[in-house]
């Protein structure tokens, strides 16, 4: 190459500074420097197709790329684009003054603050210096679209610098980085890939990864996707568009429920597709992905500050021009725009989840089984949210059916005015619910923990309505015809057999003729034991909650044989009473280890009898 007027320098005064700080500091997020200097070449380019549309050039027809080379001999890796160029000058002035002052400032008083460490590259336009993180030195090689001759430039990593004149022809930039022996994964092309596919895989301008060892064969197509489905607005994508960046980008099998396309306008001025994945059981990871992009470039994928806690299960793309490209943080912590971004999508959300609700119901009540959980956590976490979805919120019935709050008791209106039953467990409750059905009574499924949390806020926004599990104060539902016949004698020998002194013993005709007694306890009671079992207060397998019934169907067959039994025969009604209460306990999971054992044992001594 031909070089002459050669000049040397050093990067202001302050590099010293500078360049070992640099080179420590972003130890753990080094691979960002290759999305610095690619994004710096698709600029470039960028900048230079926008100089052809406005005609202050000739347009041409050049293919414009950036290329990527490993040069595993060389131990260089270079970007080259064919976008603006430098001339002299500019070189001068954009890479070798930077505006280290504020920087310096700025790393002195975050150097031990691991939170700072993002936000340094990107504030003080110190993208291009991130190669020397994995560079003892980097040349620029390169050539301004205005023809003023061609540069070339070396630096090293203390920062000492060389110009030349130099006879590159063609208009563009090369930057190579002469890698360091310590960093030599930066020269393996499965690496750079894995990098490009990171944090390039989007950006605006076509990228083609060559390997200089294998004779500089370049990737027949570019390795990215210089057009992403979110630029574009959401009359001009089919389904298939969306399900198959999906498939691509999250590397999920499954096909997500819906998703929202976000096209927010000035001021917020953000982009952003958003899926709602299908989670198949519990114990899927429950875990979403929001990556997060400016202007294509991916920044991070962990971006808990834009999106609301509660919606993390969400999988997804955004794009925010509006926040600094490399964010901290910190910085989006207390950032009144993130806080807005979070808000839309929040909004969009719940528009979201509306319009399928009320445009396409069949559609919604097959995707509510996969979203209540996060709907109703939601919910709980964000009375606005609720307050916008509250019409959407469904309850699912156990008759396969689905129900809103209003539909609910409007259908309720007659049976059970008021009062929503539900079931926390259709197998162990199944008697319950079939004596409520039989009333023509629907009983609402909430077998997810966070649903009688959900029902007591529920409760607590609509003071109309009343939660109750189908085992809780269901005596008066279940109520059949007739007078109930009470009894002192049965009262005293299900308290003995209980154990219990207190028991509280009523009589009543029930629906079901067969079912002899069954316990009936108090909502509220049974919900403060769950609340101090979940909170972990009280003792272990302490005693029964005080509000309990049980409640006594005097037209049960089983019934008038113990009311006989306690007249000629004590023996065999305290053996019959303690069997039946031990079964009202076994509905509500309530047998103790030692009531199981004498429940079993109770169970052979009748077989016999037979
Ligand atoms: P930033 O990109 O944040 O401004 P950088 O340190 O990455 O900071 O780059 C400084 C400047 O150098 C850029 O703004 C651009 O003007 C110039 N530059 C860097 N790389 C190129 C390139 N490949 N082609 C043309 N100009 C470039």
């Amino acid at each position: 190459m031909n070089e002459q007027n050669a000049r040397k320098g050093g990067i202001s005064v302050e590099t010293e500074h500078i360049f070992p700080i640099i080179k420590r500091w972003l130890y753990s997020e080094k691979d960002i420097f290759l999305r610095e200097i690619v994004s710096n070449a698709t600029d470039a380019i960028t900048k230079l197709k926008r100089l052809e549309s406005l005609g202050e050039i000739p347009a041409t027809d050049r293919d414009f790329a950036v290329r990527i080379t490993v040069d595993k001999t060389a131990k260089t890796l270079t970007v080259s684009d064919n976008g603006i160029g430098m001339t002299a000058e500019e070189l001068e002035r954009y890479i070798c003054n930077i505006a280290l002052s504020g920087a310096v400032d700025f790393i002195q008083k975050y150097e031990n603050n691991d939170d700072g460490k993002n936000g340094i590259i990107g504030h003080f336009g110190l993208g291009f210096y991130s190669a020397f993180m994995v560079s003892d030195r980097v040349e620029i090689l390169t050539k301004s679209y205005t023809n003023a001759p061609a540069v070339h430039w070396i630096c090293d990593e203390s920062g000492e610098y060389e110009v030349f004149d130099c006879d590159k022809t063609d208009g563009g930039t090369d930057i190579i980085m002469h890698i360091n022996d310590d960093e030599a994964e930066y020269l393996d092309r499965t690496r750079i890939e894995g990098i490009v596919d990171k944090y390039c895989a989007f950006m605006p301008e076509k990228i083609y990864l060559a390997d200089a060892d294998s004779e500089n064969v370049a990737s027949a197509d570019p390795v990215n996707e210089t057009f992403p489905i979110w630029q574009k607005s959401a009359s001009e994508c089919t389904d298939e568009d969306y399900l198959k960046f999906y498939h691509k980008v999250f590397r999920d099998g499954n096909d997500p429920l819906f998703w929202i396309h976000i096209n927010a306008d000035y001021p917020l001025n953000f982009k952003g597709i958003l899926y709602f994945p299908k989670i198949r059981n519990e114990y899927d990871s429950i875990e979403g992905q929001v990556k997060l992009y400016y202007n294509q470039v991916f920044v991070s994928d962990n971006i808990k500050e834009v999106i609301p806690e509660y919606l993390l299960m969400l999988k997804g793309v955004l794009d925010c021009p509006e926040l600094p490209l490399n964010v901290s943080r910190s910085y989006l912590q207390n950032n009144t725009y993130v806080s807005k971004v979070s808000a839309h999508i929040v909004k969009k959300v719940a528009d979201k989840l509306n319009s399928i609700k009320n445009n396409d119901r069949e559609k919604y009540e097959t995707v509510w089984k996969g979203i209540s959980t996060f709907i109703e956590y939601a919910c709980l976490r964000d009375r606005k949210f609720y307050d916008r979805v509250k019409g959407s919120i469904l309850l699912e019935l156990t008759d396969g059916s689905f129900a809103t709050l209003p539909e609910y008791i409007e259908d309720a209106k007659e049976t059970n005015p008021g009062k929503i039953y539900y079931t926390t467990d259709r197998s162990l409750q199944t008697g319950y619910i079939s004596m409520l059905e039989k009333q023509g009574i629907k009983v609402a499924v909430m077998e997810h923990i966070v649903d009688t949390q959900f029902a007591s806020v529920l409760e607590s926004y609509n003071s109309d309505v009343k939660f109750l599990r189908v085992d809780s104060d269901i005596a008066e539902a279940v109520k059949g015809d007739g007078e109930a016949q009470n009894n002192e004698a049965l009262v005293e020998l299900f308290r003995k057999v209980s154990g219990n002194e207190s028991l509280s013993v009523s009589f009543q005709i029930l629906k079901d003729g067969k079912i002899p007694a069954i316990l009936n306890i108090s909502e509220e009671s049974r919900r403060l034991e769950e609340m101090m079992r979940l909170y972990g207060m009280g003792e272990p397998g302490a005693s029964l909650p005080t509000e309990m019934t049980l409640v006594v169907n005097s037209g049960a067959p089983l019934i008038a044989k113990l009311a006989e039994y306690t007249e000629n025969n004590t023996d065999k009604a305290e053996k019959m009473a303690a069997y039946i209460y031990k079964l009202s306990l076994l509905s509500q999971k309530k047998l103790s280890a030692e009531e199981m054992q004498s429940f079993l044992a109770d169970g052979f001594d009748i077989l016999l009898m037979l």
